[in-house]
């Protein structure tokens, strides 16, 4: 026997019963981001990959452990470096003259991502002063192959950038429906692709605690338009580039002496980006966080005013919220506010969405100094956590049945010319009998039949009868706005 296919692990076919569903949380996303003055785009599924390496940061996990990426690897071998516009020849020579060729081969160089958390990093930084350098040299698969997106933002912020948005307009909104991918662990709630809506607020007049607010708002109004109502949303602020600086030195210190207890994840983290020891799941990790003091000490006089600004608008349009000052999210680009809205239903993978305020991205993807807000929200967690009424499938207007090989083809002419006047309708391409076409009709959920037979073709007609209420018509077959009209109005 051939061999079947699966899907693969971590992303799933979304059948048409399930579509109709899926069809309406669009729609109602739709329908609200547009009433709040965002307008779709739509990028690419994969883009560079040092794109997402610049934006969502080196030490995030999906840098370290999830991206997607397409680099094909006999390609990457053989031109990496002049990909990268470095000389091989240099570059080797350098290591040479450093006594490396014989502690470590190119090929080590390229794949072993140890040497980026160990102590040899600091070694080779000696060597190449540049640190882009050393990153291109330590992972050229970012520099010289793409990544399938493992989220929206950086994205469009290169869209923004790419079709110079800030000379267009002031402030840009933007919001997209799409596909993500990580290569992550799959368990339920947590997908290899998974779907995303999300919502950005760009330009030289995005930084206004009003618009921080309004992201958060919409996300809310968009869960609850779709039913949900018991989620948590927390909010913090992480504050200005300087007050994240002051917040990892506060960290590290109170975590020195007991780094050593961390996850072997959290080693690394306490080492390279300390914020994100904050962000563990590790039960023994979380209980010497909870230990320690956090509050918003960190934050500059201007910050923390900014920050009240933005409770005081949320407090205006009665969304609550909880202060978290321990939230910090997984992604480097945050500055100031931040937040995330989880459902308990949904157990260990409780995560509906997130956002918050990213000030320097734009300027750090080569754009203008501008800043910006925005946030997801994960499709298939929402799926989990909604009602589960149903979602009315699409229904067909008519069902036509032809009762013999003549009538077949007037019947099909009929369907035809039905559909191009508006009227969902279909048929069954094989003739059989009353009954079992009646049931089909039944099965698609037709509002009508149109039973097409020799009576009827002896004299041009058609009988239309209603599947609910059982009325029956008779209709000249040629008069189509008539047929129409019964089919849609009765
Ligand atoms: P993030 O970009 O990680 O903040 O994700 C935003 C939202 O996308 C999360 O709150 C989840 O609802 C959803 N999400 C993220 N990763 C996954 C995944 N692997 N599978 C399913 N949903 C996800």
């Amino acid at each position: 026997m051939n061999k079947k296919f699966n899907v693969p692990r971590g992303t799933s076919d979304i059948l048409p019963k399930e579509v109709f569903t899926w069809e309406y949380v669009e729609k109602e996303a739709r329908q609200l981001l547009r009433n709040y003055g965002y307008n779709e785009i739509r990028t690419p599924i994969f883009e560079k990959s040092e794109l997402f390496v610049r934006s969502v940061g080196q030490t995030s996990d999906i840098v370290q452990k999830q991206m997607l990426n397409l680099s094909f690897q006999g390609f990457v071998e053989k031109y990496q470096f002049d990909e990268i516009g470095l000389d091989s020849g240099d570059v080797f020579k350098k290591l040479i003259e450093n006594g490396w060729a014989e502690k470590i081969s190119p090929t080590q160089i390229r794949l072993k991502s140890y040497l980026f958390e160990g102590k040899v990093i600091g070694e080779m930084k000696k060597v190449f002063e540049d640190d882009e350098v050393l990153d291109k040299i330590l992972f050229p698969q970012y520099y010289t192959s793409l990544s399938l997106r493992p989220e929206g933002t950086a994205s469009i912020v290169r869209a923004y950038i790419q079709n110079n948005f800030d000379r267009l307009e002031r402030l840009s909104k933007f919001f997209y429906i799409g596909p993500m991918f990580r290569g992550e662990r799959p368990q339920k709630g947590r997908l290899r692709q998974f779907h995303q809506i999300g919502a950005e607020a760009i330009g030289p007049e995005s930084c206004s605690p009003y618009l921080d607010a309004e992201i958060i708002a919409l996300s809310v109004a968009i869960l609850k338009a779709l039913g949900l109502s018991d989620f948590n949303l927390k909010l913090n602020s992480l504050g200005d580039e300087e007050d994240k600086e002051n917040f990892s030195k506060y960290l590290k210190k109170e975590l020195k002496p007991v780094s050593g207890n961390f996850c072997s994840n959290c080693q690394r983290r306490y080492r390279l980006n300390v914020l994100r020891v904050l962000d563990c799941n590790n039960k023994d990790c979380q209980a010497i966080v909870d230990g320690l003091d956090i509050h918003d000490a960190h934050l500059s006089d201007k910050s923390r005013e900014y920050f009240k600004e933005v409770c005081g608008a949320l407090d205006r349009l009665k969304v609550s919220y909880e202060i978290f000052p321990k939230l910090v999210r997984g992604l480097d680009y945050y500055t100031h506010t931040v937040f995330e809205i989880s459902a308990p239903s949904l157990g260990s993978q409780d995560a509906l969405g997130a956002g918050g305020r990213y000030s320097n991205l734009v300027s750090q993807l080569g754009g203008p100094d501008v800043d910006a807000v925005g946030f997801a929200l994960g499709i298939e967690r929402i799926l989990l956590a909604m009602p589960k009424g149903d979602v009315e499938a699409g229904k067909l207007n008519v069902f036509i049945i032809a009762l013999d090989e003549k009538s077949f083809l007037k019947a099909f002419a009929l369907l035809h010319q039905l559909r191009d006047a508006d009227v969902s309708g279909d048929m069954s391409y094989r003739i059989s009998s009353m009954k079992s076409q009646m049931r089909l009709a039944n099965k698609k959920g037709a509002g009508h039949v149109i039973i097409l037979g020799e009576a009827e073709m002896q004299k041009g007609e058609v009988t239309i009868k209603n599947m609910e209420s059982g009325d029956q018509a008779v209709e000249s077959i040629n008069n189509i706005k008539t047929i129409k009209n019964i089919i849609l109005n009765q």
